[in-house]
């Protein structure tokens, strides 16, 4: 079998790639295709952390949470991050694969708490840890629990999943002769006005040295060439 390039990786999916070509909600085909990709790179025993987003469901600063207390309807985003979470975890537990989910947020009677050393426990027996609850905080996304979890467990990096394959040199929809970096410095990111994580997330992964991939969820076979470490995406690093 391949080798990994990575032995402990935090996955951040957006809330949004569960939706498939749906308007809302967890798209069943969808979730299944993203388990079967998350369970090729667990059998090659890469220890895995997932943080998933909200957006398919709520978001703090979506149209429909206009006039809304802020820090309420980030709470409903976190909440609506629970509930990804457990659809993931369990689409997951179909497949056979074990996966805990640990909240930010305590609903003990739904998840467990997020409590470190446990989280690393459960990656060192070889479980799948999904961070539920974004931070725990408002004002914040789940791209920064992304990078504050990834941080935390100590992960090799941070796998961005999107819809686009990596980070372009413009916009590859409107420009014709945009091209994708194969890799690119933080500064670089910064100087060229690259969006690759919202500015948050994207200072705390360049302080602690993260790195960042960034790479198409929609693209078959991507998230197993990321881990095996080809010229897939794009590496944001130091
Ligand atoms: N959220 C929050 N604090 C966090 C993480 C998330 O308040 O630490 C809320 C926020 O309202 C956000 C929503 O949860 O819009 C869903 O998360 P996000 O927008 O990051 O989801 P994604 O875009 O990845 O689907």
């Amino acid at each position: 079998m391949s080798k990994a390039a990575y032995k402990r990786v935090l996955l951040k999916l957006s809330g949004e790639a569960l939706m498939g070509d749906d308007a809302y909600g967890i798209n069943r085909v969808t979730i299944d295709r993203m388990v079967a990709d998350v369970a090729g790179i667990a059998a090659m025993g890469v220890e895995l952390a997932i943080v998933i987003g909200g957006g398919n469901i709520f978001r703090g600063v979506a149209p429909g949470a206009q006039g809304m207390d802020r820090a309420t309807a980030d709470y409903m985003g976190m909440l609506a991050t629970v509930m990804n979470s457990l659809a993931l975890a369990d689409a997951m537990r179909q497949a056979g694969l074990t996966a805990r989910v640990m909240s930010a947020i305590a609903i003990e009677q739904i998840v467990e708490p997020y409590v470190r050393p446990k989280a690393l426990q459960y990656l060192e027996e070889g479980k799948i840890v999904v961070f539920a609850a974004g931070t725990g905080n408002p004002f914040f996304t789940t791209d920064t629990a992304a990078a504050l979890r990834g941080s935390e467990i100590g992960a090799q990096i941070v796998l961005k999943a999107t819809k686009v394959d990596g980070v372009y040199s413009a916009d590859p929809k409107k420009d014709p002769h945009a091209t994708r970096y194969a890799t690119i410095t933080f500064d670089e990111a910064i100087a060229r006005h690259l969006e690759v994580m919202d500015a948050t997330a994207f200072a705390l992964c360049r302080d602690q040295k993260l790195p960042i991939k960034v790479f198409s969820i929609t693209k078959p076979g991507a998230l197993q060439r990321v881990i095996l470490g080809e010229d897939e995406g794009t590496l944001v690093h130091v």
